[in-house]
């Protein structure tokens, strides 16, 4: 049985270069390339990072009900074509989906079965930092992005797992053992401490969550 893999987390927590890292290091997994009406940034291509589409493409194509998900991020439309799910399922392997909160939440009533992953800055300083080192968003920008980050860490708890991104090499070793962890027949192992309703898990997430007060 193949496994689909939510990864969440607000934007400038580091969420791309773990995808990438787990996507390079597990080659059981596909990822699913997402449709958006935003325009590329910097060294995006088409059918890489996402599918680009217009407006009227999109809504299109969710008129004829071809995506498991979608959802509004800022200013435009995400969505998860099913064609992902579909093939991870045909070639027996499992799908990773790079989706927001509101989408995680209309996958996990489709799936509920999804092992779901919430990726988060260990404080509202250092994702402040880590935004403006991406030094393509204005302050203005980056006050509603942090905003909205915090109100996104407060639904961490529908999530199976959260991962404090300290350390790129330590968190992405924590995601790869989650996905091995959650195939059929394994054990969960030292990934127990990860979960969601894991009491230091918790303790550390209202920490974090009073940086941003
Ligand atoms: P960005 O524009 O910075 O690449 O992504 C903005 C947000 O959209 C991220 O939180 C990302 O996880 C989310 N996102 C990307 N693809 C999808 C999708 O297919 N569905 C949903 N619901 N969110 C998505």
């Amino acid at each position: 049985m193949s496994q689909v893999f939510i990864i969440s987390a607000p934007s400038g927590s580091g969420k791309s270069t773990l995808v990438r890292n787990l996507m390079e290091r597990d080659g059981n997994l596909i990822f699913s390339v997402s449709y958006t009406t935003r325009a590329p940034r910097g060294q995006e291509t088409e059918g890489h990072e996402y599918h680009f589409v217009s407006r009227a493409a999109f809504l299109e194509m969710r008129a004829r009900d071809e995506f498991i998900e979608w959802a509004p991020v800022f200013d435009d439309f995400y969505g998860t074509h099913r064609r992902y799910v579909d093939q991870a399922r045909a070639e027996g392997k499992d799908a990773v989906l790079d989706i927001d909160v509101k989408g995680a939440r209309q996958l996990r009533e489709r799936i509920p079965e999804a092992v779901s992953v919430f990726i988060l800055a260990p404080s509202r300083e250092e994702l402040e930092k880590r935004l403006r080192a991406r030094g393509d968003v204005s302050d203005q920008v980056i006050q509603k992005r942090v905003a909205e980050a915090a109100r996104e860490i407060r639904d961490y708890s529908q999530y199976t797992y959260v991962l404090v991104n300290e350390d790129v090499e330590v968190a992405s070793g924590q995601l790869q053992a989650i996905v091995k962890a959650s195939r059929q027949g394994a054990g969960e192992g030292e990934t127990a401490g990860l979960r969601s309703d894991n009491a230091a898990v918790q303790k550390r997430v209202t920490e974090i969550l009073a940086t941003f007060e």
